[in-house]
């Protein structure tokens, strides 16, 4: 009830839910209070979460922030979902995001963007920008959120929080509308390391349904929080501080590794030579396959249908015309053109090729050391309409975060200071499966 009631006192400024569930909440809090008082208590009990508006809820509208699913009301819920109402998990509603996940700044969704709670002139970052705004204004004390090139680790940092995108398979994307199936992953929004280890506790889990879940013992993300970061080797790549970071924002996140070397870890200087290919591969590869996997909206089966069509062709044109908006029919153009049968070679196949050499990078720098750090993003939150009418900047927002799901690796942002009274974020990548130690070095630094 206390969140129930600070979102609709608050979230006509912040626009951060497109649907608040209050029926189902103070339902699940009664069975919560039932759950407790028999002393069978699972780990979420009762913990108020707010779901990214990309994960399917049984009889809850899931509209991806698309015009286009406006009025999906799916049959089924998400794995994710499933897995934390198990663990007793109260659903507070559904979040804002970029339209399909498609975005850096919230700026797409068909609901309206969202406001930072820091700063309400700028943007809270995309595209799990509802999911960033709801816990950093205290509307949920965590969320679900999902990564395809940054989409949890930026809008964490621009909204001062620990965003988690985990290793590529460990947490199930059964029944999380798909964007990139390759770089897709969901992951935990929160405020604190210890918080985003209890969130993936209940959400990762082996998944049949999900062809590309990893069958790997699941851990308790919470035993080595208090682990010393003595010793342990943080690799700094020099291309992480180029031309394009803000100076101030460099300076917070050199602060930040200096307190590591202050608690005894050792600082190496490390180079990722391919960083500068990243937003290029993920720009051929993440439309390809969005266009293949958007392609199923076609007014037929479910979602936006246009009114009257005149034959079968008219109401797949005029379905999809009016139904997706121009950055999701933008990233479907490159996407079918990358695939097409004259330009697959010089385009598709060759990003495939160069995301191997980045993700060669990563191994060979995993050799050498057990943590990557480097900036978030390349500033604090940007002014709306600031890169609105220019793409390409707004992709380069992504430059420091893409190779992590390119190579299918985990990354996680936690806040490091502010710059300009914005908060900026500090981003650890570490080896596959290093989800433990990761939050491990995160914690200790809060
Ligand atoms: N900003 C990137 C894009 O627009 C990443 C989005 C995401 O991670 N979902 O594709």
């Amino acid at each position: 009830q206390h969140y129930l009631d600070r979102i609709q006192r608050l979230d006509g400024t912040y626009n951060s839910y497109i649907s608040v569930t209050n029926d189902i909440a103070l339902a699940q809090a009664a069975e919560a209070d039932k759950r407790l008082a028999a002393g069978d208590a699972p780990a979420l009990c009762g913990v108020p979460i707010a779901h990214k508006d990309i994960f399917c809820t049984n009889g809850v509208r899931t509209s991806c922030a698309s015009k286009m699913l406006d009025n999906f009301v799916p049959p089924y819920d998400a794995t994710v979902v499933s897995n934390m109402q198990t663990d007793g998990a109260v659903m507070l509603g559904k979040v804002n995001m970029d339209e399909f996940a498609m975005g850096s700044s919230n700026e797409t969704s068909f609901y309206g963007s969202v406001k930072n709670p820091w700063a309400t002139d700028c943007v809270p970052g995309g595209s799990s920008g509802g999911s960033a705004a709801a816990v950093a204004a205290h509307l949920a004390p965590g969320a679900t959120a999902t990564d395809t090139g940054g989409s949890i680790r930026q809008p964490a940092s621009l909204c001062g929080l620990t965003g988690l995108k985990p290793t590529y398979g460990r947490v199930s994307r059964w029944g999380m509308i798909a964007f990139a199936s390759s770089l897709d992953q969901a992951g935990p929004m929160t405020r604190t390391a210890e918080d985003a280890a209890i969130m993936l506790n209940s959400m990762a889990s082996f998944d049949a349904k999900d062809s590309t879940c990893i069958d790997q013992p699941l851990e308790d993300y919470t035993a080595t929080l208090n682990d010393s970061v003595q010793g342990l080797k943080i690799g700094v790549p020099k291309e992480y501080f180029s031309e394009g970071l803000n100076a101030e924002t460099a300076a917070r996140v050199e602060a930040a590794i200096k307190q590591y070397e202050a608690m005894g870890a050792e600082i190496k200087e490390i180079s990722l030579p391919h960083t500068g290919l990243s937003v290029p591969a993920y720009y051929v590869i993440a439309p390809a396959e969005c266009s293949a996997n958007l392609s199923r909206f076609d007014g037929v089966r479910y979602g936006y249908r246009c009114e009257d069509p005149k034959d079968l062709a008219d109401l797949y044109k005029r379905s999809r015309g009016e139904g997706f908006g121009e950055e999701v029919k933008r990233r479907i153009m490159v996407g079918a053109y990358a695939l097409s049968a004259g330009y697959y070679d010089a385009y598709y196949s060759k990003a495939q090729k160069v995301r191997r050499l980045i993700k060669q990078d990563f191994v060979d720098a995993f050799n050498e050391v057990d943590v990557v750090m480097g900036p978030t993003a390349t500033a604090p939150a940007f002014q709306f309409g600031a890169k609105g009418d220019d793409p390409v900047a707004m992709y380069l927002e992504d430059i420091y975060t893409i190779a992590t799901n390119l190579a299918g690796l985990p990354g996680l942002s936690i806040p490091c200071g502010l710059v300009d009274g914005k908060p900026v974020g500090l981003q650890l990548i570490g080896n596959y499966f290093s989800e433990a130690k990761l939050l491990n070095v995160a914690y200790q630094f809060q």
